[in-house]
Protein backbone atom coordinates (compact mmCIF):
# COMPACT_ATOMS: atom_id res chain seq x y z
CA UNK A 1 0.00 0.00 0.00
CA UNK A 2 1.64 3.48 -1.43
CA UNK A 3 0.97 6.54 0.82
CA UNK A 4 1.22 9.85 -0.08
CA UNK A 5 4.37 12.11 1.30
CA UNK A 6 2.78 15.33 2.26
CA UNK A 7 5.46 17.85 1.76
CA UNK A 8 5.51 21.83 2.02
CA UNK A 9 7.61 23.86 -1.09
CA UNK A 10 9.27 26.65 0.09
CA UNK A 11 11.20 28.98 -2.15
CA UNK A 12 15.32 29.44 -1.98
CA UNK A 13 15.96 32.48 -1.24
CA UNK A 14 19.10 31.66 -3.89
CA UNK A 15 18.38 32.06 -7.27
CA UNK A 16 20.34 29.85 -10.02
CA UNK A 17 20.93 31.81 -12.42
CA UNK A 18 22.88 29.48 -14.90
CA UNK A 19 19.42 27.13 -15.51
CA UNK A 20 17.32 27.15 -18.39
CA UNK A 21 13.64 27.62 -17.59
CA UNK A 22 12.23 24.23 -17.67
CA UNK A 23 8.30 26.10 -18.15
CA UNK A 24 9.75 28.45 -20.72
CA UNK A 25 13.17 27.10 -22.00
CA UNK A 26 14.32 30.77 -21.04
CA UNK A 27 18.47 31.33 -19.39
CA UNK A 28 17.78 32.52 -15.92
CA UNK A 29 19.99 35.08 -15.77
CA UNK A 30 17.84 37.37 -14.82
CA UNK A 31 16.57 34.91 -11.84
CA UNK A 32 12.72 34.95 -12.47
CA UNK A 33 12.90 31.66 -12.07
CA UNK A 34 12.85 30.63 -8.13
CA UNK A 35 13.72 27.14 -6.69
CA UNK A 36 12.14 25.35 -3.82
CA UNK A 37 14.03 24.53 -1.50
CA UNK A 38 15.59 20.88 -1.43
CA UNK A 39 14.71 20.35 -4.46
CA UNK A 40 16.31 19.52 -7.40
CA UNK A 41 16.96 22.93 -9.44
CA UNK A 42 14.40 21.86 -12.36
CA UNK A 43 11.43 22.54 -9.95
CA UNK A 44 10.94 26.01 -8.68
CA UNK A 45 8.39 29.25 -9.64
CA UNK A 46 8.93 30.85 -12.55
CA UNK A 47 7.86 34.72 -12.54
CA UNK A 48 8.59 35.28 -16.09
CA UNK A 49 6.07 33.29 -17.58
CA UNK A 50 3.65 32.64 -14.75
CA UNK A 51 4.45 28.68 -14.41
CA UNK A 52 4.85 26.99 -11.16
CA UNK A 53 6.66 23.40 -12.21
CA UNK A 54 6.24 21.37 -9.32
CA UNK A 55 7.68 18.09 -8.30
CA UNK A 56 5.90 14.91 -8.85
CA UNK A 57 4.29 13.50 -5.61
CA UNK A 58 6.48 11.10 -3.90
CA UNK A 59 4.27 7.69 -2.19
CA UNK A 60 5.67 5.37 0.16
CA UNK A 61 4.87 1.72 1.15
CA UNK A 62 5.55 0.00 4.52
CA UNK A 63 9.16 -0.30 4.69
CA UNK A 64 9.81 3.30 4.50
CA UNK A 65 10.67 2.85 0.23
CA UNK A 66 9.64 6.70 -1.96
CA UNK A 67 8.14 6.11 -5.13
CA UNK A 68 7.17 8.30 -7.47
CA UNK A 69 5.12 8.13 -10.52
CA UNK A 70 7.30 8.29 -13.83
CA UNK A 71 4.73 9.79 -16.30
CA UNK A 72 6.57 8.64 -19.48
CA UNK A 73 7.37 5.28 -18.84
CA UNK A 74 4.27 4.38 -16.89
CA UNK A 75 5.48 3.22 -13.98
CA UNK A 76 6.81 4.04 -10.41
CA UNK A 77 10.37 4.88 -9.92
CA UNK A 78 11.84 4.18 -7.10
CA UNK A 79 15.21 6.17 -7.74
CA UNK A 80 13.65 9.72 -6.43
CA UNK A 81 15.04 12.58 -7.35
CA UNK A 82 15.07 15.58 -4.71
CA UNK A 83 18.54 16.60 -4.48
CA UNK A 84 19.96 19.06 -7.71
CA UNK A 85 20.93 17.18 -10.00
CA UNK A 86 23.95 17.55 -12.18
CA UNK A 87 23.64 19.79 -15.20
CA UNK A 88 25.65 19.86 -18.73
CA UNK A 89 23.67 23.19 -18.99
CA UNK A 90 24.82 24.72 -15.68
CA UNK A 91 28.18 26.12 -17.55
CA UNK A 92 27.20 27.70 -20.78
CA UNK A 93 28.66 30.39 -23.27
CA UNK A 94 26.87 31.77 -26.24
CA UNK A 95 26.72 28.60 -28.54
CA UNK A 96 23.30 29.53 -31.08
CA UNK A 97 23.60 31.30 -33.70
CA UNK A 98 19.97 32.17 -33.36
CA UNK A 99 19.54 34.49 -30.86
CA UNK A 100 15.75 33.76 -29.66
CA UNK A 101 16.82 29.64 -29.71
CA UNK A 102 15.13 28.40 -26.35
CA UNK A 103 16.67 25.09 -25.00
CA UNK A 104 15.07 22.17 -23.36
CA UNK A 105 16.08 21.21 -20.21
CA UNK A 106 18.95 18.57 -20.46
CA UNK A 107 16.69 16.01 -18.02
CA UNK A 108 14.27 15.40 -20.49
CA UNK A 109 16.61 13.56 -21.99
CA UNK A 110 17.84 11.32 -19.01
CA UNK A 111 13.86 10.65 -19.01
CA UNK A 112 13.13 9.27 -22.52
CA UNK A 113 16.94 7.91 -21.88
CA UNK A 114 15.64 5.35 -19.39
CA UNK A 115 12.33 4.00 -21.01
CA UNK A 116 12.37 0.21 -21.90
CA UNK A 117 11.59 -1.37 -24.39
CA UNK A 118 14.28 0.41 -26.41
CA UNK A 119 13.54 1.86 -29.28
CA UNK A 120 13.48 -0.24 -33.11
CA UNK A 121 16.74 1.36 -33.44
CA UNK A 122 19.03 0.76 -30.71
CA UNK A 123 17.29 -3.06 -31.00
CA UNK A 124 18.58 -3.49 -34.49
CA UNK A 125 21.65 -2.56 -32.94
CA UNK A 126 22.19 -4.62 -30.20
CA UNK A 127 21.39 -7.69 -32.60
CA UNK A 128 23.64 -6.75 -35.48
CA UNK A 129 27.13 -4.83 -33.11
CA UNK A 130 28.82 -5.41 -29.59
CA UNK A 131 27.01 -4.93 -26.74
CA UNK A 132 29.20 -2.47 -24.85
CA UNK A 133 29.64 -0.55 -28.06
CA UNK A 134 25.74 0.00 -28.37
CA UNK A 135 25.75 1.27 -24.69
CA UNK A 136 28.53 3.34 -26.11
CA UNK A 137 27.21 5.13 -28.65
CA UNK A 138 23.79 5.26 -26.68
CA UNK A 139 25.20 7.33 -23.96
CA UNK A 140 27.27 9.06 -26.23
CA UNK A 141 24.70 10.70 -28.28
CA UNK A 142 22.14 10.35 -25.68
CA UNK A 143 19.79 8.30 -27.84
CA UNK A 144 16.18 8.08 -26.25
CA UNK A 145 13.28 5.79 -26.67
CA UNK A 146 9.29 6.79 -26.60
CA UNK A 147 6.28 4.55 -25.54
CA UNK A 148 5.52 4.08 -29.41
CA UNK A 149 9.33 2.60 -29.84
CA UNK A 150 10.84 5.49 -31.68
CA UNK A 151 14.64 7.02 -31.56
CA UNK A 152 14.91 10.30 -30.08
CA UNK A 153 17.40 12.00 -31.69
CA UNK A 154 18.75 15.21 -29.76
CA UNK A 155 20.63 18.41 -31.14
CA UNK A 156 22.59 19.28 -28.50
CA UNK A 157 24.83 21.91 -29.88
CA UNK A 158 28.86 22.49 -28.63
CA UNK A 159 28.23 24.16 -25.12
CA UNK A 160 26.20 21.07 -24.60
CA UNK A 161 22.53 22.65 -24.32
CA UNK A 162 19.65 20.86 -26.13
CA UNK A 163 18.34 22.49 -28.87
CA UNK A 164 15.83 20.53 -30.73
CA UNK A 165 14.90 17.27 -31.19
CA UNK A 166 13.79 14.51 -33.52
CA UNK A 167 11.77 11.60 -32.95
CA UNK A 168 12.37 8.61 -36.00
CA UNK A 169 10.90 5.60 -36.61
CA UNK A 170 12.72 2.21 -37.93
CA UNK A 171 11.83 -0.78 -39.09
CA UNK A 172 13.04 -3.75 -36.74
CA UNK A 173 15.40 -4.60 -39.57
CA UNK A 174 16.72 -1.42 -39.33
CA UNK A 175 15.88 0.19 -42.09
CA UNK A 176 14.29 3.53 -41.86
CA UNK A 177 10.31 4.56 -42.18
CA UNK A 178 8.86 8.02 -43.28
CA UNK A 179 7.32 8.45 -39.76
CA UNK A 180 9.03 10.80 -37.58
CA UNK A 181 8.05 13.61 -35.58
CA UNK A 182 9.71 17.37 -34.25
CA UNK A 183 7.88 18.64 -31.45
CA UNK A 184 10.03 21.94 -31.03
CA UNK A 185 9.56 23.89 -33.77
CA UNK A 186 11.40 26.82 -35.39
CA UNK A 187 8.60 29.52 -34.70
CA UNK A 188 8.98 28.58 -30.85
CA UNK A 189 12.35 29.20 -31.16
CA UNK A 190 14.08 25.69 -30.78
CA UNK A 191 16.23 25.90 -33.67
CA UNK A 192 18.25 22.62 -35.17
CA UNK A 193 22.06 22.38 -34.84
CA UNK A 194 24.14 19.70 -36.26
CA UNK A 195 23.62 16.20 -34.26
CA UNK A 196 26.69 15.17 -32.38
CA UNK A 197 27.60 18.80 -32.42
CA UNK A 198 28.33 18.55 -28.65
CA UNK A 199 31.14 16.17 -28.91
CA UNK A 200 33.23 18.94 -31.29
CA UNK A 201 34.43 20.13 -27.53
CA UNK A 202 35.99 17.28 -26.43
CA UNK A 203 38.74 16.55 -29.25
CA UNK A 204 41.57 18.41 -30.82
CA UNK A 205 40.35 21.37 -33.71
CA UNK A 206 42.60 20.81 -36.66
CA UNK A 207 44.09 17.26 -35.43
CA UNK A 208 40.80 14.57 -35.13
CA UNK A 209 38.98 13.91 -38.06
CA UNK A 210 35.37 14.62 -37.67
CA UNK A 211 33.28 13.04 -40.25
CA UNK A 212 30.14 14.30 -41.61
CA UNK A 213 27.09 12.07 -42.51
CA UNK A 214 23.61 12.60 -43.78
CA UNK A 215 21.88 10.47 -41.62
CA UNK A 216 21.14 10.42 -37.97
CA UNK A 217 21.79 6.61 -38.22
CA UNK A 218 25.14 6.59 -40.22
CA UNK A 219 26.68 9.05 -37.56
CA UNK A 220 25.64 6.42 -34.76
CA UNK A 221 26.58 3.21 -36.63
CA UNK A 222 30.00 4.68 -37.69
CA UNK A 223 30.43 5.31 -34.22
CA UNK A 224 30.21 2.15 -33.59
CA UNK A 225 32.41 0.65 -36.20
CA UNK A 226 35.00 3.86 -35.87
CA UNK A 227 35.45 4.90 -32.90
CA UNK A 228 38.78 6.73 -33.46
CA UNK A 229 36.22 9.40 -35.50
CA UNK A 230 34.38 12.02 -34.36
CA UNK A 231 30.23 11.31 -36.04
CA UNK A 232 28.19 14.16 -37.31
CA UNK A 233 25.09 14.06 -38.86
CA UNK A 234 23.69 17.34 -40.77
CA UNK A 235 20.63 15.80 -41.42
CA UNK A 236 19.40 15.24 -44.93
CA UNK A 237 20.72 16.57 -48.26
CA UNK A 238 20.14 20.60 -47.65
CA UNK A 239 21.30 20.12 -43.58
CA UNK A 240 24.87 21.77 -44.16
CA UNK A 241 23.34 25.71 -43.53
CA UNK A 242 25.19 28.57 -42.33
CA UNK A 243 24.10 28.50 -39.22
CA UNK A 244 24.79 25.12 -38.30
CA UNK A 245 28.30 24.91 -39.76
CA UNK A 246 30.13 27.69 -37.40
CA UNK A 247 30.60 24.88 -34.73
CA UNK A 248 32.94 22.93 -37.44
CA UNK A 249 35.44 25.95 -37.28
CA UNK A 250 39.23 24.79 -37.50
CA UNK A 251 38.26 21.83 -37.47
CA UNK A 252 39.49 18.82 -40.33
CA UNK A 253 36.22 17.27 -42.12
CA UNK A 254 35.22 14.72 -44.41
CA UNK A 255 31.83 14.65 -45.57
CA UNK A 256 30.59 11.58 -46.56
CA UNK A 257 27.43 12.00 -48.41
CA UNK A 258 25.55 8.88 -49.91
CA UNK A 259 25.52 7.19 -52.73
CA UNK A 260 24.05 9.36 -55.50
CA UNK A 261 25.33 11.84 -58.04
CA UNK A 262 22.54 14.24 -56.35
CA UNK A 263 23.97 14.01 -52.82
CA UNK A 264 27.61 14.34 -53.92
CA UNK A 265 27.21 17.80 -55.67
CA UNK A 266 25.34 19.13 -52.81
CA UNK A 267 28.43 18.25 -50.75
CA UNK A 268 30.75 19.53 -53.53
CA UNK A 269 29.10 22.77 -53.50
CA UNK A 270 29.09 23.24 -49.39
CA UNK A 271 32.59 23.06 -49.65
CA UNK A 272 33.69 26.50 -50.51
CA UNK A 273 31.56 27.62 -47.13
CA UNK A 274 33.11 24.89 -45.41
CA UNK A 275 36.82 26.01 -46.36
CA UNK A 276 35.16 29.98 -46.11
CA UNK A 277 34.90 29.58 -42.16
CA UNK A 278 38.24 27.71 -42.04
CA UNK A 279 37.05 23.88 -41.89
CA UNK A 280 39.69 21.47 -43.97
CA UNK A 281 37.09 19.65 -45.71
CA UNK A 282 37.56 16.97 -47.56
CA UNK A 283 34.51 14.57 -49.63
CA UNK A 284 34.33 11.27 -49.69
CA UNK A 285 32.88 10.02 -53.00
CA UNK A 286 31.79 6.76 -53.08
CA UNK A 287 30.09 7.18 -56.39
CA UNK A 288 33.47 6.44 -57.88
CA UNK A 289 32.29 8.74 -61.03
CA UNK A 290 29.34 6.16 -61.59
CA UNK A 291 25.92 7.76 -62.83
CA UNK A 292 23.03 7.71 -60.73
CA UNK A 293 21.73 4.83 -63.51
CA UNK A 294 24.79 2.55 -63.41
CA UNK A 295 24.76 2.82 -59.15
CA UNK A 296 20.80 1.48 -59.82
CA UNK A 297 22.36 -1.06 -61.61
CA UNK A 298 24.97 -2.31 -58.99
CA UNK A 299 22.35 -1.95 -56.12
CA UNK A 300 24.28 0.70 -54.14
CA UNK A 301 22.31 3.84 -55.23
CA UNK A 302 21.12 5.73 -52.08
CA UNK A 303 23.23 3.77 -49.98
CA UNK A 304 24.50 5.33 -47.37
CA UNK A 305 28.29 4.41 -45.11
CA UNK A 306 26.51 1.48 -42.76
CA UNK A 307 25.43 -0.13 -46.52
CA UNK A 308 28.99 0.21 -47.54
CA UNK A 309 30.55 -1.51 -44.35
CA UNK A 310 28.34 -4.79 -44.50
CA UNK A 311 29.23 -5.00 -48.23
CA UNK A 312 32.90 -4.90 -47.63
CA UNK A 313 33.11 -7.27 -44.76
ZN1 LIG B 1 8.87 30.31 -17.33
Amino acid sequence: MLTKIERILKFDNRRNFKIITPCCGKRNTDGKFVNYKGYSYNFGYCHSCGKATTPPAFYKDEKGQEYQWNEITNSWDTDVVTSPTPSFSENFSSASNNPDQRFIPESLIWKYYKVTPENNLLQYLRKNYPEQDVDRVKEEYALGSTKDKGVVFWLINEDLQVQKNKICYYFENGKRTNRFKAPYKNEDGYYACLFGAHLLGSIKRGEDLVILVESEKTAVVGAILLPQYTWISYGGLNGLTNDKINCLEGHRALLVPDISEQAVSVAYSKLPLLRQIGVNAKIWDMTNDRTDSELKKERVYNNDLEDYFRKVH
